[in-house]
This record gives structure tokens, sequence and C-alpha cells, in this order.
């Protein structure tokens, strides 16, 4: 049986890869920052998969963990998050976003090199670009310490490719969503707050920039590209991404339709919300990544449905 570890299982995209990893038929061994705070809320995932306590800055503890189990895949996710806390922490945020991806190629190296490995990078990465779409070989301007740490996390895949032989991943994932979204990204805010409005329990929904435009796709389908990065013949570096951007207004048209509603009877614009530095337009660049023969299962439009729907059920009962 083959061996996947995935690193931070516990948050949205480490759970959709651990189902995917489980279907597949591999023995998931996942990790987590704190054993106690996963065990306090129990989800049926996480019976069914292996998990282990791993604190990123423990170099000595992953060679342990490697050499124990000899994953045959790797898939990063453990990491702060994108969105607002991007600026905050930023020394935390180069340790866990960047120095700890070089840990595992470092610990990849000591024990396997035929472990294959996939990292969660980020379309922050481009920043500021200039060429829009963004593929493979734009150049990064990243903007924030978030965006900085997985430029460095990025290079460090590519050097221990070509320096080590090691089969090391970078997945350049545009914005993902799911109903398993945090609630400050906004569209997990959007649809649990019009979920809210419907069932009376809230009145408004207070947002910034309606007009922001993002590459939306569904969490789902971007771990299952990364699955299949790492089934190629060849490591390599993906954009991950549909190709299409829709608006924040977008969003919440479709969002309160689905639920009977029109959005302008009840979304505002509050200008706390507005971000000081929006990126150029961010939509990627798919050829490569349906070279390999990746397509999105769900579009932007069941995603919505998907998200309100689940919000719906959570809150009714
Ligand atoms: P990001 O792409 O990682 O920043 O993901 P977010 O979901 O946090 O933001 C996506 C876009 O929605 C950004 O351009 C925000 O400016 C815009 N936006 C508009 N209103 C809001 C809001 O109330 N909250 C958040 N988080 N973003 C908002």
């Amino acid at each position: 049986m083959r061996i996947a570890l995935v690193t931070g299982v516990s948050g949205q995209d480490g759970s959709y890869a651990a189902e995917l990893l489980l279907g597949q038929g591999y023995r998931v061994i996942g990790t987590v920052r704190s054993i106690d705070r996963v065990r306090a809320s129990p989800t049926p995932l996480l019976e069914q998969i292996e998990l282990l306590q791993w604190n990123l800055l423990d170099q000595r503890e992953l060679v342990r963990i490697l050499s124990f189990y000899r994953p045959a895949e790797i898939y990063n996710f453990a990491a702060y998050s994108s969105g607002e806390g991007m600026y905050d922490h930023p020394l935390e945020i180069a340790e866990i976003n960047g120095l700890s991806v070089a840990r595992i190629l470092e610990a990849i190296r000591e024990v396997d090199c035929g472990i294959r490995f996939c990292q969660a990078s980020s379309a922050e990465m481009f920043g500021a670009a200039s060429d829009s779409p963004q593929s493979e070989s734009t150049r990064f301007a990243p903007r924030s310490p978030y965006g900085a740490a997985k430029v460095y996390a990025h290079s460090m895949i590519d050097i221990y490719r070509q320096r080590y032989g090691v089969f090391a991943c970078s997945a350049i994932l545009f914005n993902h969503e799911s109903p398993r979204r945090g609630l400050g990204f906004v569209t997990r805010k959007i649809t649990h707050t019009a979920a809210k409005i419907k069932l009376g329990l809230a009145e408004d929904l207070a947002l910034g920039n309606l007009e922001a435009r993002r590459d939306w796709g569904f969490a789902g389908d971007v771990v299952r590209a990364m699955w299949m990065m790492l089934q190629e013949p060849q490591a390599g570096d993906c954009v991950v991404a549909t190709g299409q951007t829709h608006s924040v207004r977008e969003f919440c048209e479709a969002a309160f339709r689905h639920l009977g509603l029109d959005y302008r009877d009840y979304v505002r614009e509050d200008p706390s919300f507005y971000r000081p530095l929006e990126p150029i337009q961010l939509v990627g660049d798919t050829r490569k990544l349906r070279s390999i023969g990746w397509s999105p299962q769900i579009d932007f439009f069941q995603l919505v449905k998907m998200m309100v729907d689940e919000d719906m059920g959570h809150l009714s009962t």
C-alpha cells in the first residue's frame, strides 16, 4: 500500500487531499500542529487517517517520521494561509511558509531522494507581475511577506530538483474555495452571511471592493491537480487555476440568487474592508495543467451553490 504524508491535514486543502488519497487507496499519514485541538473537533475523515503532531520547526522529528513511514509522496499544506494576515508576523511567515519547505526538502534528501514532494505554492508570488494571465514562466513580484516566503520555497524546490534530483513540484495555486474555507475569505463570508440572511439571522452583508476579480476554483479540483503532478514522469511546476475570473459582485449575485434573493437588497460596500494594495488581474494560464489531463469537475456556479447549500445546512440545524 502506498503511503502519502499530508502536512496541515486539518485545513481546507489538507482535508481534501487526504480524502482524495484515501479514495485512491493510499495509507494516509496526516500531520497537524496540535493533536489536542483536532481531537476537540473530530471529523469522520480524521478517523480514517493516522494523525501525527509535528512542529514544522523540528527538523529531526521530520527525519524520524520519514525514516519510519517511508512515504511515497508528501503534500505540503502546513503554512499560514493567504488573505488579510499576509502582512502580519513577517518573520513567522518566512519561517513557516518559506524555511519549513527547505527543511522538508533537506529531510527528503537525507532519508530518500525518491520521495515525491508537492508544495502548495501561491499565485500571491506573482503579486504585482506585469503579465496576465500568469504562467509557469511569469516573473514573480511578491508584494507581501506571504508571497515572498512562498517564492523562497518555490526557488528551493527548483534547486533541490536541479541539484539533487529530488522529485519536487511546486503547484502554483490560484484562489480555491469550498464549504471548508475560513470565514475570513470573501467567498465563505458571502455564502455564510447570505445563508444567515435567508434564515433571518443577519440583516445585511458589508463587503469591500465588489469589483475585485479572482480566478476561483474548487479546492477538491486543486488537490487532484497536485496528485496528478506527482504521477507525471518528470517533476515540474504548474499553475493550478481555472483560467477564468469572476468579480466579488458576481459571486454575491450567484449566491443570493440561489437563495431566491437579490444581492442588491442586502450587500453594502464598507470602505473599512477595502484593501490598500490589490494585485493586478490574477488569472492563471492553464495550458500546462490541461496538458497533463486535468480539467475542473466543479465550475464557478456549482461552487457557489455547494458553499451556500452547506452553510444553509449547518445554520439550520
Ligand atoms: P485573497 O485573494 O487571498 O486575498 O482572498 P480573499 O477572499 O480574502 O479576497 C478576495 C478579494 O475579495 C480581494 O480582492 C478583496 O479585496 C475582495 N473583498 C471584497 N470584500 C471583501 C471582504 O469583506 N473580505 C475579504 N476577505 N475580501 C473582500
